[in-house]
């Protein structure tokens, strides 16, 4: 758990918005307290509660921005993003802690994070030299014919609380490069991580209204939604809050990136290296505390190593310390709904094979629960169809290659995907028949790289992929060219 005092940075400027070049208290005088989910009587400050009229006066502040950040070309943006990186660097500490204060995760966790923001960063300021077109034959004689990307526009960026850097970074750093000037609606349960991001970026010249930082919630979101003034919305969240931003937006046709939630399956083939598929399941299930998008909510098992395979993951989870190896879930509601799961899972025939509860001893007041495994958790119940974000992880029997494929693909999310085997035949099958955007052979479920899309399949996905070249498609729009001469 982290100790060190970031509320210093969060006693003045760092509590407004950030609209026009300036840290602006919200339209309506409204705060939030952000308390730490690790130890609530840890304090991070009141954070601004705004409304229509700050996100009104963002966008005009990105609008009246955008001529002149888009003529200056993508080479000159990304001296902006260099600095920018430059300057995570050398504040990744302060990052870190903020990040573990106001999240919830381990220290060591927000580091990690800090570390992929970077790789982020970095990577995106490279594709500033490779935003290409392509140059076509022509019709006519005497003509060049040829296509360029153009940037959208002004877009809103919404955020939720899990990734609290890393994710305001995959579209605040490829809106910027591409030429968008942009309005950030970060988590209210994460304003400062969002805050001292906004910073950096102020901090390292981006010209004022280029990037702008509205704090809040649904209010702010939806006026973001509906403002005329956005061209795209780049949303990271739940799948019903995308599907209100992807009806809100339909009546004008607004460009959507949506990046949804999961229901992520291992399945552990009976000729799987068990070992090695505990140690990922524990890893995927259990870090973070199992909120990741990609977080491994499901085990599919064949019946012949189910036994051998439970005994081994229940001795490893048994000995997680909530605390020390698992950090807690990011607020009351959040723990309250996986306490729920728990129990309406027990009602479908569930058994808890370890955890099932909150975890208080030797804690400060705060929101752990014990990690779970609920064990004979029928395939087609509530918890193994339904995202639980939080570290409860449901074992489903299988009986063979083919019954877990159908098992996996059951639900209506496609996140990540991945199998333990031996047999590299039946892993390459497996790859081709996952209905999921992420997958993984041998190794855990989770993890991306800055240079991969970022997506899912099926309601995990709307949109282009975030991360990767392919990021561009939602960022920029096309133009074809034809000179005659
Ligand atoms: P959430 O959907 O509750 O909130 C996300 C953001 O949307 C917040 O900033 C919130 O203030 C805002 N919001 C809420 N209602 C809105 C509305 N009507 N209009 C506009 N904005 C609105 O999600 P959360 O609890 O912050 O995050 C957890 C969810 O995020 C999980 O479902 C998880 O799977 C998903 N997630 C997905 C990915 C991915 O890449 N696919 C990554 C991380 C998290």
């Amino acid at each position: 758990m982290a100790t060190s005092n970031a509320s210093s940075h969060s006693a003045g400027h760092l509590l407004r918005n950030f609209i026009g070049g300036e840290w602006r208290p919200p339209e309506s005088g409204l705060t939030r307290p952000n308390r730490s989910p690790a130890d609530v009587s840890d304090h991070l400050g009141d954070f601004a509660e705004s409304g229509g009229p700050d996100v009104d006066y963002a966008v005009a502040a990105a609008a009246e921005a955008f001529p002149a950040w888009k003529a200056l070309g993508p080479l000159g943006r990304a001296e902006y993003l260099r600095t920018a990186e430059r300057l995570v660097e050398e504040r990744a500490e302060d990052l870190a802690v903020a990040i573990s204060r106001e999240q919830g995760k381990l220290l060591s966790e927000a580091r990690g994070e800090v570390r992929r923001a970077l790789a982020v960063i970095d990577f995106t300021a490279g594709e500033a030299r490779r935003l290409n077109g392509v140059t076509t034959p022509a019709e006519e004689p005497r003509t060049l014919a040829y296509t360029f990307r153009a940037p959208l526009g002004v877009v809103g960026l919404i955020t939720p609380w899990n990734f609290p850097l890393a994710i305001p970074m995959w579209k605040i750093a490829p809106a910027l490069l591409a030429g968008c000037a942009a309005v950030f609606k970060p988590s209210p349960f994460t304003p400062l991580t969002a805050a001292l991001l906004t910073e950096i970026f102020a901090d390292a010249g981006v010209p004022a209204g280029v990037l702008n930082l509205v704090q809040g919630d649904l209010a702010a979101g939806e006026a973001l939604v509906t403002s005329p003034g956005v061209a795209g919305i780049s949303f990271t969240g739940s799948l019903p809050v995308g599907l209100k931003i992807q009806q809100a937006g339909a009546p004008r046709l607004l460009r959507t990136q949506l990046e949804l939630g999961g229901k992520n399956a291992v399945l552990v083939l009976a000729d799987a290296d068990l070992d090695k598929a505990v140690a990922a399941v524990v890893h995927g299930a259990f870090g973070q505390a199992g909120q990741r998008c990609s977080a491994t909510s499901r085990v599919i098992v064949d019946v012949k190593v189910k036994e051998e395979f439970l005994t081994r993951l229940v001795a490893r989870v048994a000995g997680l310390r909530p605390g020390a190896d698992i950090c807690p879930v990011v607020n009351e509601q959040r723990m309250t709904a996986c306490l729920d799961a728990i129990a309406a899972a027990q009602e479908t025939g569930a058994e808890v094979a370890v955890g099932g509860a909150r975890a208080t001893e030797g804690l400060p007041e705060g929101y752990y629960v014990q990690p779970t495994v609920l064990r004979d958790v029928p395939w087609d119940s509530e918890i193994a169809q339904e995202e639980i974000f939080g570290p409860v992880l449901s074992v489903i029997d299988c009986d063979g290659f083919d019954d877990a494929m159908r098992i996996s693909n059951s639900v209506r999310y496609g996140m990540s995907g991945t199998i333990f085997t031996r047999d590299m035949a039946t892993a390459f099958e497996a790859l081709e028949r996952f209905e999921a955007g992420m997958l993984h052979v041998n190794r855990p479920g989770v993890g991306a790289y800055a240079h991969l899309p970022h997506m899912g399949a099926k309601l995990s996905q709307f949109g282009p992929p975030e991360c990767s070249p392919q990021v561009w498609d939602f960022y920029t729009e096309w133009r074809s060219a034809c000179i005659s001469y």
